[in-house]
Protein backbone atom coordinates (compact mmCIF):
# COMPACT_ATOMS: atom_id res chain seq x y z
CA UNK A 1 0.00 0.00 0.00
CA UNK A 2 1.42 3.51 -0.77
CA UNK A 3 2.45 6.06 1.55
CA UNK A 4 1.05 9.52 1.41
CA UNK A 5 2.65 13.10 2.34
CA UNK A 6 0.23 14.96 3.43
CA UNK A 7 0.43 17.57 5.97
CA UNK A 8 -1.13 17.80 9.35
CA UNK A 9 -2.47 21.28 10.51
CA UNK A 10 -4.20 20.66 14.07
CA UNK A 11 -2.58 22.68 17.24
CA UNK A 12 -0.65 20.27 19.15
CA UNK A 13 -0.45 20.60 22.84
CA UNK A 14 2.56 21.42 25.18
CA UNK A 15 4.77 18.39 25.98
CA UNK A 16 5.11 16.23 29.25
CA UNK A 17 8.77 16.13 30.22
CA UNK A 18 10.01 12.86 30.53
CA UNK A 19 11.74 11.98 33.05
CA UNK A 20 10.59 15.40 34.95
CA UNK A 21 14.12 16.60 35.59
CA UNK A 22 14.99 17.10 31.73
CA UNK A 23 13.14 20.22 31.86
CA UNK A 24 16.59 21.87 31.88
CA UNK A 25 19.15 21.63 29.47
CA UNK A 26 21.51 19.23 31.77
CA UNK A 27 18.77 17.57 32.82
CA UNK A 28 17.56 16.69 29.39
CA UNK A 29 21.22 15.58 28.30
CA UNK A 30 21.81 13.58 31.20
CA UNK A 31 18.40 11.51 30.60
CA UNK A 32 19.97 10.89 27.08
CA UNK A 33 22.69 9.74 28.62
CA UNK A 34 20.65 7.28 30.06
CA UNK A 35 18.87 6.72 27.51
CA UNK A 36 21.76 5.84 24.85
CA UNK A 37 24.46 3.91 27.56
CA UNK A 38 21.02 1.32 28.66
CA UNK A 39 21.37 -1.86 27.64
CA UNK A 40 19.00 -2.84 24.58
CA UNK A 41 15.20 -3.27 26.18
CA UNK A 42 14.67 -7.01 27.14
CA UNK A 43 10.93 -5.85 25.74
CA UNK A 44 12.09 -5.76 22.11
CA UNK A 45 10.39 -7.75 19.38
CA UNK A 46 13.04 -8.22 16.94
CA UNK A 47 16.72 -7.92 18.57
CA UNK A 48 19.05 -5.68 16.10
CA UNK A 49 21.02 -8.57 14.30
CA UNK A 50 24.54 -6.95 14.74
CA UNK A 51 23.41 -5.61 18.73
CA UNK A 52 22.90 -2.56 20.39
CA UNK A 53 21.78 0.26 17.52
CA UNK A 54 20.62 3.51 17.66
CA UNK A 55 17.90 5.42 14.88
CA UNK A 56 17.61 9.10 14.41
CA UNK A 57 14.95 10.63 13.00
CA UNK A 58 15.10 14.15 12.30
CA UNK A 59 12.76 16.77 11.25
CA UNK A 60 12.50 20.37 10.06
CA UNK A 61 13.34 21.78 13.73
CA UNK A 62 17.30 20.72 13.01
CA UNK A 63 17.74 22.99 9.77
CA UNK A 64 15.90 26.87 11.41
CA UNK A 65 19.27 27.03 13.16
CA UNK A 66 20.44 27.09 9.26
CA UNK A 67 18.23 30.03 8.20
CA UNK A 68 15.51 27.55 6.97
CA UNK A 69 12.28 28.29 7.39
CA UNK A 70 9.79 25.71 9.52
CA UNK A 71 6.56 24.64 8.62
CA UNK A 72 5.62 25.30 12.24
CA UNK A 73 5.95 26.69 15.42
CA UNK A 74 6.02 25.91 19.01
CA UNK A 75 2.42 26.43 18.86
CA UNK A 76 1.81 24.39 15.88
CA UNK A 77 1.33 26.87 13.54
CA UNK A 78 2.67 27.83 10.20
CA UNK A 79 4.93 30.08 11.24
CA UNK A 80 5.93 32.29 8.90
CA UNK A 81 2.79 32.58 6.67
CA UNK A 82 -0.43 31.06 7.89
CA UNK A 83 -1.73 31.56 4.17
CA UNK A 84 0.60 29.10 2.71
CA UNK A 85 -0.46 26.32 0.91
CA UNK A 86 2.22 23.91 -0.46
CA UNK A 87 1.80 22.76 -3.56
CA UNK A 88 0.35 19.24 -4.03
CA UNK A 89 1.55 16.49 -6.80
CA UNK A 90 -1.56 16.14 -8.75
CA UNK A 91 -1.52 20.34 -9.33
CA UNK A 92 2.27 20.02 -10.50
CA UNK A 93 1.72 16.79 -12.57
CA UNK A 94 -1.83 18.17 -15.06
CA UNK A 95 -1.07 22.02 -14.42
CA UNK A 96 1.11 23.64 -16.56
CA UNK A 97 0.06 27.23 -14.79
CA UNK A 98 0.57 25.34 -11.02
CA UNK A 99 4.23 24.53 -12.40
CA UNK A 100 5.07 28.00 -13.59
CA UNK A 101 4.04 29.46 -10.04
CA UNK A 102 5.76 26.63 -8.78
CA UNK A 103 8.56 27.25 -10.24
CA UNK A 104 9.01 30.97 -10.28
CA UNK A 105 8.60 31.23 -6.72
CA UNK A 106 11.24 28.18 -6.39
CA UNK A 107 13.88 30.32 -8.42
CA UNK A 108 13.57 33.34 -6.09
CA UNK A 109 13.62 31.02 -3.18
CA UNK A 110 16.36 28.91 -4.35
CA UNK A 111 19.42 30.91 -3.49
CA UNK A 112 18.40 31.36 0.13
CA UNK A 113 18.47 27.38 0.36
CA UNK A 114 21.60 27.25 -2.03
CA UNK A 115 23.80 29.74 0.42
CA UNK A 116 22.11 27.69 3.65
CA UNK A 117 24.84 25.39 5.81
CA UNK A 118 24.43 22.85 7.70
CA UNK A 119 24.90 23.73 11.50
CA UNK A 120 26.06 22.43 14.68
CA UNK A 121 23.56 19.92 15.22
CA UNK A 122 24.41 18.20 11.82
CA UNK A 123 27.97 17.97 13.06
CA UNK A 124 27.10 16.94 16.37
CA UNK A 125 24.75 14.34 14.97
CA UNK A 126 28.01 13.07 12.18
CA UNK A 127 30.07 13.17 15.75
CA UNK A 128 27.49 10.60 17.53
CA UNK A 129 27.51 8.37 14.39
CA UNK A 130 31.32 8.63 13.71
CA UNK A 131 31.28 6.86 17.32
CA UNK A 132 29.14 4.34 16.54
CA UNK A 133 25.69 5.73 19.09
CA UNK A 134 24.07 6.39 15.90
CA UNK A 135 24.13 4.10 13.27
CA UNK A 136 21.43 5.48 10.89
CA UNK A 137 19.59 8.71 10.35
CA UNK A 138 15.81 9.18 8.60
CA UNK A 139 14.90 12.37 7.86
CA UNK A 140 12.69 14.46 6.88
CA UNK A 141 14.37 17.31 5.46
CA UNK A 142 14.65 18.12 1.96
CA UNK A 143 18.12 20.24 1.95
CA UNK A 144 20.45 17.63 2.17
CA UNK A 145 22.01 18.74 4.99
CA UNK A 146 22.35 15.57 6.51
CA UNK A 147 24.19 13.39 4.02
CA UNK A 148 26.32 16.74 3.07
CA UNK A 149 27.54 16.68 7.19
CA UNK A 150 28.03 12.86 7.43
CA UNK A 151 28.56 11.42 4.33
CA UNK A 152 29.79 7.68 6.38
CA UNK A 153 26.44 7.61 8.47
CA UNK A 154 23.67 6.82 6.25
CA UNK A 155 20.99 8.61 5.87
CA UNK A 156 17.48 7.79 4.72
CA UNK A 157 15.86 10.74 3.09
CA UNK A 158 11.93 10.19 3.67
CA UNK A 159 10.48 13.11 1.87
CA UNK A 160 13.72 13.22 -0.88
CA UNK A 161 16.10 15.97 -1.94
CA UNK A 162 15.62 19.89 -3.46
CA UNK A 163 19.22 19.38 -4.91
CA UNK A 164 18.05 17.43 -8.25
CA UNK A 165 14.84 17.30 -10.12
CA UNK A 166 13.85 13.87 -11.33
CA UNK A 167 12.12 13.61 -14.63
CA UNK A 168 8.21 12.34 -14.86
CA UNK A 169 8.44 10.31 -18.01
CA UNK A 170 12.12 8.57 -17.93
CA UNK A 171 12.91 9.29 -14.24
CA UNK A 172 16.35 10.64 -14.85
CA UNK A 173 17.94 13.22 -12.34
CA UNK A 174 18.76 16.48 -12.62
CA UNK A 175 21.08 18.54 -10.93
CA UNK A 176 18.72 21.98 -9.48
CA UNK A 177 21.84 24.45 -9.58
CA UNK A 178 22.03 23.83 -13.24
CA UNK A 179 17.87 23.90 -13.49
CA UNK A 180 18.23 27.09 -12.13
CA UNK A 181 20.98 29.00 -14.43
CA UNK A 182 18.61 27.58 -17.13
CA UNK A 183 15.60 29.37 -15.26
CA UNK A 184 17.45 32.66 -15.27
CA UNK A 185 18.27 32.11 -19.53
CA UNK A 186 14.77 31.29 -19.96
CA UNK A 187 13.53 34.11 -18.38
CA UNK A 188 15.59 37.11 -17.95
CA UNK A 189 13.57 39.76 -16.57
CA UNK A 190 12.70 37.92 -13.48
CA UNK A 191 16.65 37.10 -13.04
CA UNK A 192 16.73 40.95 -12.60
CA UNK A 193 13.96 41.07 -10.23
CA UNK A 194 16.24 38.29 -8.43
CA UNK A 195 19.17 40.38 -8.54
CA UNK A 196 17.70 43.47 -7.60
CA UNK A 197 16.19 41.43 -4.16
CA UNK A 198 19.93 40.39 -3.75
CA UNK A 199 20.91 43.52 -4.07
CA UNK A 200 18.57 44.85 -1.71
CA UNK A 201 19.47 42.32 1.06
CA UNK A 202 15.62 40.89 0.71
CA UNK A 203 16.69 37.60 0.02
CA UNK A 204 19.77 38.08 2.67
CA UNK A 205 17.38 39.22 5.60
CA UNK A 206 17.00 36.18 7.99
CA UNK A 207 13.82 37.98 9.46
CA UNK A 208 10.54 36.96 7.92
CA UNK A 209 9.62 40.76 9.09
CA UNK A 210 11.80 43.16 7.09
CA UNK A 211 11.25 40.40 3.81
CA UNK A 212 7.43 40.70 4.28
CA UNK A 213 8.84 45.11 4.10
CA UNK A 214 10.27 44.40 1.14
CA UNK A 215 7.08 42.62 -0.58
CA UNK A 216 8.24 39.01 0.10
CA UNK A 217 6.99 35.90 1.96
CA UNK A 218 8.84 33.15 2.85
CA UNK A 219 7.96 29.67 3.02
CA UNK A 220 9.49 25.82 3.84
CA UNK A 221 10.83 24.17 0.69
CA UNK A 222 12.18 27.37 -0.62
CA UNK A 223 8.94 29.23 -1.93
CA UNK A 224 9.03 32.93 -2.04
CA UNK A 225 5.43 34.28 -2.37
CA UNK A 226 5.29 37.87 -4.31
CA UNK A 227 2.02 39.33 -4.58
CA UNK A 228 0.62 39.76 -7.68
CA UNK A 229 3.90 38.55 -10.03
CA UNK A 230 2.80 37.81 -13.47
CA UNK A 231 3.38 33.95 -12.56
CA UNK A 232 1.75 32.88 -16.20
CA UNK A 233 5.13 34.69 -17.93
CA UNK A 234 7.32 32.37 -16.51
CA UNK A 235 9.17 29.80 -18.37
CA UNK A 236 10.67 26.42 -17.95
CA UNK A 237 13.24 23.57 -19.53
CA UNK A 238 12.06 20.07 -20.23
CA UNK A 239 14.04 17.20 -19.86
CA UNK A 240 17.39 16.72 -21.70
CA UNK A 241 17.17 13.03 -21.76
CA UNK A 242 14.08 12.89 -22.82
CA UNK A 243 14.66 15.69 -26.05
CA UNK A 244 17.46 13.52 -27.08
CA UNK A 245 16.00 10.20 -27.05
CA UNK A 246 12.12 10.59 -27.53
CA UNK A 247 10.68 8.49 -25.37
CA UNK A 248 8.23 5.50 -25.13
CA UNK A 249 5.53 5.37 -22.56
CA UNK A 250 4.23 2.05 -21.30
CA UNK A 251 1.67 1.05 -24.04
CA UNK A 252 4.19 1.42 -26.04
CA UNK A 253 2.96 5.17 -27.87
CA UNK A 254 5.91 7.53 -28.45
CA UNK A 255 5.79 10.63 -26.13
CA UNK A 256 6.13 13.99 -27.37
CA UNK A 257 8.12 16.45 -25.81
CA UNK A 258 8.14 20.12 -27.38
CA UNK A 259 10.16 23.28 -26.68
CA UNK A 260 9.26 26.88 -27.94
CA UNK A 261 12.85 28.44 -29.50
CA UNK A 262 14.60 28.82 -26.46
CA UNK A 263 14.52 25.93 -25.55
CA UNK A 264 11.71 26.34 -23.07
CA UNK A 265 9.21 23.20 -21.95
CA UNK A 266 5.84 23.63 -24.82
CA UNK A 267 2.33 22.62 -23.58
CA UNK A 268 1.94 20.67 -26.74
CA UNK A 269 4.46 17.96 -25.23
CA UNK A 270 3.40 14.62 -23.56
CA UNK A 271 5.87 14.65 -21.30
CA UNK A 272 9.64 15.52 -20.25
CA UNK A 273 8.22 17.42 -17.22
CA UNK A 274 11.18 17.82 -14.29
CA UNK A 275 9.84 17.42 -11.12
CA UNK A 276 12.24 18.78 -7.65
CA UNK A 277 13.36 14.85 -6.57
CA UNK A 278 11.13 15.97 -3.48
CA UNK A 279 7.60 13.65 -2.19
CA UNK A 280 5.71 16.49 -2.88
CA UNK A 281 2.14 16.79 -0.45
CA UNK A 282 -0.17 14.25 -1.74
CA UNK A 283 2.36 11.93 -3.48
CA UNK A 284 3.28 8.51 -2.49
CA UNK A 285 7.22 8.10 -0.59
CA UNK A 286 8.83 5.45 -3.08
CA UNK A 287 8.16 2.02 -1.94
CA UNK A 288 12.31 1.43 -1.66
CA UNK A 289 12.42 4.50 0.17
CA UNK A 290 9.49 3.22 2.70
CA UNK A 291 10.89 -0.10 3.31
CA UNK A 292 13.98 1.16 3.90
CA UNK A 293 13.04 3.56 6.48
CA UNK A 294 10.93 0.72 7.99
CA UNK A 295 14.21 -1.88 8.02
CA UNK A 296 15.73 1.11 9.60
CA UNK A 297 13.62 1.14 12.56
CA UNK A 298 13.30 -2.63 12.63
CA UNK A 299 16.97 -3.14 13.14
CA UNK A 300 17.47 -0.87 15.95
CA UNK A 301 16.42 -1.29 19.58
CA UNK A 302 15.95 2.62 19.91
CA UNK A 303 14.73 5.72 18.65
CA UNK A 304 15.53 9.09 19.05
CA UNK A 305 13.16 11.74 16.99
CA UNK A 306 15.01 15.31 16.78
CA UNK A 307 13.29 18.84 15.68
CA UNK A 308 10.12 17.05 14.21
CA UNK A 309 6.74 17.44 15.41
CA UNK A 310 5.73 14.53 13.47
CA UNK A 311 3.31 16.27 11.69
CA UNK A 312 3.48 14.05 8.23
CA UNK A 313 2.05 10.76 9.10
CA UNK A 314 4.90 9.28 7.44
CA UNK A 315 7.25 9.88 10.14
CA UNK A 316 4.48 9.36 12.43
CA UNK A 317 4.07 5.72 11.97
CA UNK A 318 7.69 4.89 12.18
CA UNK A 319 7.81 6.17 15.65
CA UNK A 320 4.78 3.97 16.30
CA UNK A 321 6.34 1.16 15.09
CA UNK A 322 9.29 1.20 17.10
CA UNK A 323 7.09 1.64 20.02
CA UNK A 324 5.45 -1.94 18.78
CA UNK A 325 8.83 -2.99 18.76
CA UNK A 326 9.12 -2.43 22.12
CA UNK A 327 11.83 0.21 21.81
CA UNK A 328 12.52 3.12 23.78
CA UNK A 329 11.65 6.57 22.05
CA UNK A 330 13.60 9.36 22.94
CA UNK A 331 11.98 13.58 21.56
CA UNK A 332 13.88 16.04 21.55
CA UNK A 333 12.07 19.05 19.88
CA UNK A 334 10.48 22.59 20.83
CA UNK A 335 6.85 22.10 21.72
CA UNK A 336 4.45 19.80 21.06
CA UNK A 337 4.78 16.35 18.55
CA UNK A 338 1.75 14.96 17.45
CA UNK A 339 0.34 12.18 19.49
CA UNK A 340 3.08 11.74 21.35
CA UNK A 341 1.56 10.39 24.30
CA UNK A 342 0.50 7.24 22.25
CA UNK A 343 4.61 6.77 22.51
CA UNK A 344 4.97 7.38 26.22
CA UNK A 345 2.06 5.47 27.53
CA UNK A 346 3.82 2.59 29.22
CA UNK A 347 6.69 4.46 30.81
CA UNK A 348 7.86 2.80 34.19
CA UNK A 349 7.64 5.48 37.56
CA UNK A 350 11.23 5.21 37.80
CA UNK A 351 12.27 5.78 34.40
CA UNK A 352 15.46 8.46 34.56
CA UNK A 353 16.41 7.84 30.60
CA UNK A 354 16.44 4.68 29.88
CA UNK A 355 12.72 3.65 28.82
CA UNK A 356 12.27 6.93 27.33
CA UNK A 357 12.91 10.79 27.27
CA UNK A 358 10.87 13.84 26.22
CA UNK A 359 12.85 17.37 26.32
CA UNK A 360 11.26 21.04 24.69
CA UNK A 361 15.51 22.06 24.45
CA UNK A 362 17.28 23.38 20.86
CA UNK A 363 18.42 20.83 19.24
CA UNK A 364 22.53 21.75 18.72
CA UNK A 365 23.06 22.48 22.47
CA UNK A 366 21.08 19.21 23.71
CA UNK A 367 23.47 17.11 21.06
CA UNK A 368 26.60 19.20 21.10
CA UNK A 369 26.43 18.36 25.19
CA UNK A 370 25.68 15.40 24.67
CA UNK A 371 28.37 14.02 22.50
CA UNK A 372 30.80 15.87 25.21
CA UNK A 373 29.15 13.35 27.65
CA UNK A 374 29.24 10.23 25.54
CA UNK A 375 32.81 10.82 25.32
CA UNK A 376 33.91 11.50 28.98
CA UNK A 377 31.79 8.01 29.58
CA UNK A 378 29.94 10.80 32.49
ZN1 LIG B 1 13.12 12.60 -19.27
Amino acid sequence: MGLMRVPYTSPLPLPTIIPRNANTLTGAVAALYNFFTAPPSHQLKSRGKDGDKTVLLTGAGISVASGLADYRGTNGTYTLNKTYRPIYFHEFTNDHEARKRYWARSFLGWTNLERARPNRAHHAVGMLGERGWVSKVITQNVDSFHPLTHPSVPTIELHGYLRSLICLTCRSEYPRSQFQTELSRLNPTWAEFLAEMLASGALTTENPEERKKKGLKTNPDGDVDIPNAPYSTFRYPACPVCLQNSPVGVNGNSIRVDIDLDGAWATTSTGGILKPAVVMFGENIPTLVKTAAESAVDESSRILVVGSSLATYSAWRLVKRATENGMPVGIVNLGGVRGEETFFANVPPANTGRFAVRCSEKADLVLETLVKLLERGK
